[in-house]
């Protein structure tokens, strides 16, 4: 069985197919820029990341476009609180976003774009809808009414029974189960941002940004489109309504959606205050490995709780597989390869290849792989593991680090100097002479978690930097 994920549209398993050969057109709805992301967001971004490496370790080319929402409410306001720009204000938190999905090892979408650089395109997809039929105008704004749009919530797979017509909202987001016209452009408030334009003075609202950005670089029917759970009502069935009143066909085919990170579980959120953002949590001795494996361990479709306990036991699972990977390096094994280990390596690496192309079931591929880890870890103990099974063992570890990227340990600003790695090999060569082999072990793991590897040899102590 090949690849295959849950399409929220049609709620079920299908195959994955994208319309044109191995290219993957995808959009994912990026950060509003309004403050620093917490994990929660970061959830949801590491899954994309899980699914763009899994799409690529298949053989597919990615186009993959991610929108900043750089013009909000929350945006307006808090600008103007600080005397700021939109743009001097969104700009630092943009970064601040690069910097922590950087540091988290999210892969860049191929296009990153911004709302606010698309206006002219946002007017001009409102005048189509407002041509096709699907506005209406009042104080100024424009509004999509959605009982123009038969098909209005195939994707939440809601049934507005009580969808009163004309019943609108300025807001962005609203209550659940209560269908509203949506607003596509509003009117200028006083003091606040806005452009000057054929379809009156003001700003875009947030759904229409979406579906012009990535019907611009995607065309009009989207491979997959993703976000977090959140957004299935209304902001992606907003979408789907706008854009498929002004193409005339389907949106995107597949529509993939990643569950809540919950503490205390309560949804992690900026407005309820129960939120950690990756810099907190670097402050706090964790490294940003530790949050990756923590958000790619649990299923995308699964509710993850977030606790320390988590967190540094995902910290714990990286170690075992480090020193693991430093052991096959340099253990001196008997050469040849042991048939039997070569047929473990093979099956592990079909068992978690199976996992991920289930959805992308993150927990059964790391299973598939600590269970090899571990009966191999024995198998070098008694010596039936060979030097050429641990190349294997290394060619396996290299897809799934293709995958999980947590193997490399974050370089610590003012990485160590040589002459202070020689002064801490020479600490463990003591240590050991003085048989404190606590001491000793020690020292090898901090300098692994900076990079460097120790060699026992014949001839010696080195140590060489990954
Ligand atoms: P925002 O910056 O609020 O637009 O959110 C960015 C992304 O994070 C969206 O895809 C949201 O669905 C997602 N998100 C927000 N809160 C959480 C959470 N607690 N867990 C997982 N994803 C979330
Ligand atoms: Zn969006």
């Amino acid at each position: 069985m090949g690849l295959r994920f849950y399409n929220t549209l049609t709620q079920s398993v299908e195959d994955f197919v994208p319309a044109n050969g191995n290219e993957v057109r995808m959009y994912t709805c990026g950060p509003t820029v309004y403050n620093f992301v917490h994990i929660g967001n970061l959830r949801t971004f590491t899954f994309q990341d899980i699914l763009r490496r899994w799409l690529q370790y298949r053989g597919y080319q990615l186009n993959h476009v991610m929108n900043i929402t750089d013009v909000d409410d929350k945006i307006i306001r808090n600008a103007s609180k600080e005397g700021k720009s939109l743009q001097e204000y969104t700009e630092v938190y943009t970064q601040a976003f690069l910097e922590d999905t950087g540091k988290m090892r999210l892969q860049r979408p191929e296009r990153m774009v911004k709302a606010t650089e698309h206006i002219t395109e946002m007017v001009d997809a409102i005048q189509t809808l407002a041509h096709n039929g699907f506005t209406y105008e009042s104080e100024g704004s424009t509004y999509y009414r959605i009982s123009k749009f038969p098909e209005y919530g195939k994707l939440s797979h809601i049934h507005f029974d009580g969808m009163k017509a004309g019943a609108r909202v300025d807001v962005d987001e609203y209550d659940k189960e209560s269908a509203q016209d949506f607003v596509l452009w509003k009117a200028k408030k006083p003091g606040e941002v806005s452009w000057d334009t054929a379809i009156g003075d003001g700003r875009p609202g947030w759904h229409i940004e979406c579906s012009v950005m990535a019907m611009k670089y995607l065309g009009s029917t989207l491979d997959i489109h993703a976000g977090g759970i959140d957004l299935v009502f209304p902001h992606h069935e907003n979408e789907i309504a706008q854009s498929e009143a002004i193409s005339g066909k389907p949106f995107a085919k597949y529509w993939l959606h990643s569950e809540h990170l919950n503490i205390d579980m309560q949804k992690m959120s900026k407005s309820l205050g129960n939120f950690y953002t990756l810099r907190d949590l670097v402050g706090m001795g964790y490294s940003p490995e530790a949050l990756r494996y923590t958000l790619a361990a649990v299923p995308y479709r699964k509710k993850l709780n977030f606790t320390m306990e988590g967190l540094a036991g995902s910290q714990t699972s990286i170690d075992r597989l480090r020193n693991y990977k430093l052991r096959l390096e340099t253990d001196k094994l008997g050469a040849g390869a042991n048939a039997e280990f070569t047929k473990r390596a093979a099956d592990a690496l079909a068992a978690f290849e199976t996992a991920l192309d289930d959805d992308l079931n993150t927990a059964e591929a790391l299973a598939a792989v600590f269970e090899y880890v571990r009966d191999t870890n024995s198998a070098m103990d008694s010596g039936a593991f060979l030097a050429d099974n641990a190349k294997e063992a290394l060619a396996f570890l290299e897809k799934f680090d293709a995958v999980f990227d947590v193997l490399k340990p974050s370089v610590a600003e003012g990485a160590l100097g040589d002459a202070e790695i020689d002064a801490k090999v020479a600490e463990r060569t003591a240590a050991k002479k003085a048989r404190n082999f606590q001491l000793a072990d020690q020292i090898r793991n901090e300098l692994l978690e900076l990079g460097v590897v120790i060699e026992d040899t014949k001839d010696g102590v080195r140590w060489k930097r990954k």
